[in-house]
């Protein structure tokens, strides 16, 4: 396999750059490129070491620099592997790549380190899938689900789903191959609850996808209501800056304001949208027809109304337009008399929240509805679960496969069959975790990764 390097740190000044080198030849390029102050050889360094020099290009100098060297199998990748750390300056750690690139590397791919460690049997393919949540993770809760699958939990767990599956398998094929052998009889209701039990942890991979999308992806948000409710203060609020218009005068937010904003774990992709009501205003007409679109298209609406005045008819008609949604009513201004009436409320929204976008009260309360609207909760977080949709169609072949399994149990006993798609099961828990899978597959998983991880 060639020896790669690329820049491993983002493509910015920073204060250090790491140049990474991975694969057979990795310290002799090093060797080349860099030479030490001190007494130091670089090609009989060991590994966990490191040394102080410099790094050149054909003897010209470009950079003081520190080399770390990792000796196979006991680096990232399970290659022999260069890290040089120089300062932080964008032209200084091209030029570092481009002395390794003359002296042997090839350029990494996006995410052949990686590859390479999955490759190697470093890492399974949903920990190497994790390494990405790692990095993209905005928060701690995103943090922790990664780092549940890059130590590995789904993959122990299906592991372990695989080996109960192995062992019924076996029991079967001992029991038909050999029928003259004494080898115990195969009991049905054994066979069916260890599948069930089988079932239920397969199941437990996938019973949080939904909040983790949402932890990783955010929720594509609508702010409506009528104009003036205080949809743009609200916006303002959760956003921490003034993007959308603020003013007294009804109807001045006329297009979509877009922004991402966090509300505690959860990131909301915000849209302020023109107040909903109706105009004979052709310009505001046609904002209100986008807001309309950008409710329908949204995963959660959060539909404000002024606390400070009754119900109105704009009021009543915009509940009837989002009725059948993921909804959360926010009753606005409660800073100011209450004269909203909140038992009618009540009989169209589950979730209703009291809050004062101007003085910023009650939003920790709004925070709360979106996590219970989305079934967020620490549970959420602290238990493996698959990350992206390979990973939860592989799961759910499984389960099919072991649900196919207890129905041939239940009815008709015929082993053979049974045998069939326990071995289905088995497959597609092989293809979670990489062991049996295509090499376009692999290819595509680490396409998404950034080149240098
Ligand atoms: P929008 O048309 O729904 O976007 O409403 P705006 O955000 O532009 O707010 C309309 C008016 O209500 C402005 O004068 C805001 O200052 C005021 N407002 C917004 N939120 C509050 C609040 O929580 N309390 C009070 N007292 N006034 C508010």
């Amino acid at each position: 396999m060639s020896t790669i390097a690329a820049i491993s740190t983002p493509n910015a000044v920073g204060g250090i750059a790491v140049i990474r080198i991975s694969g057979e030849r990795a310290l002799a390029v090093a060797e080349k490129i860099f030479r030490p102050y001190g007494e130091k050889i670089v090609a009989e360094m060991q590994g966990y070491t490191c040394a102080y020099g410099i790094a050149h290009d054909d003897g010209e100098r470009i950079d003081d620099c520190i080399l770390t060297v990792f000796r196979a199998p006991h680096s990232y990748t399970g290659e022999d592997t260069c890290e040089i750390s120089c300062h932080g300056g964008l032209y200084v750690s091209k030029c570092i790549l481009r002395a390794a690139l003359k002296n042997g590397a090839v350029s990494a791919e996006s995410g052949e380190f990686t590859k390479r460690a999955f490759l190697n049997g470093k890492l399974d393919l949903t920990q190497a899938e994790a390494v990405m949540d790692v990095i993209s993770a905005r928060g701690e809760a995103e943090l922790r689900m990664a780092e549940q699958l890059r130590e590995g939990a789904a993959y122990k767990k299906a592991r372990e789903c695989s080996d109960r599956l192995l062992k019924i398998l076996s029991g079967i094929a001992a029991w038909t191959d050999y029928p003259d052998e004494d080898i115990p009889e195969i009991e049905p209701t054994a066979i069916k609850s260890e599948l069930t039990a089988i079932r239920g942890e397969l199941a437990s991979l996938i019973r949080n996808y939904d909040s983790g999308r949402i932890l990783r992806e955010g929720v594509a948000t609508a702010i409506v209501g009528r104009p003036n409710v205080g949809k743009s203060t609200l916006f303002n609020c959760l956003s921490g800056c003034e993007r959308s218009i603020v003013t007294d005068i009804a109807g001045t937010t006329r297009d979509v304001v877009e922004e991402t904003v966090r509300l505690g774990d959860i990131v909301l992709r915000l849209s302020d949208t023109a107040g909903i009501h109706d105009t004979e205003d052709i310009i505001e007409g046609i904002g209100i027809d986008i807001a309309e679109k950008t409710a329908k298209n949204a995963e959660l609406v959060i539909a404000v109304f002024d606390g400070n005045c009754p119900l109105s008819a704009d009021d009543f008609n915009l509940i009837n337009k989002i009725n059948n949604k993921n909804c959360i009513a926010v009753v606005n201004k409660s800073d100011r008399e209450q004269l909203i009436e909140s038992e009618k409320l009540s009989q169209f929204f589950k979730h209703i929240v009291y809050i004062s976008a101007k003085q910023n009260e009650g939003i920790e309360q709004l925070e709360n509805a979106v996590k219970e609207l989305f079934l967020i909760n620490s549970e959420s977080f602290s238990v493996a679960t698959a990350s992206n949709e390979r990973q939860k169609q592989c799961i759910e072949r499984a389960i099919c496969s072991v649900d196919e399994g207890i129905g041939i149990i239940e009815s008709s006993e015929m082993y053979d069959a049974l045998n069939v798609v326990l071995d289905d099961a088995e497959q597609s828990l092989l293809e979670l975790s990489g062991q049996k899978i295509t090499e376009a597959v692999v290819d595509e998983v680490f396409s998404r990764f950034c080149v240098g991880k």
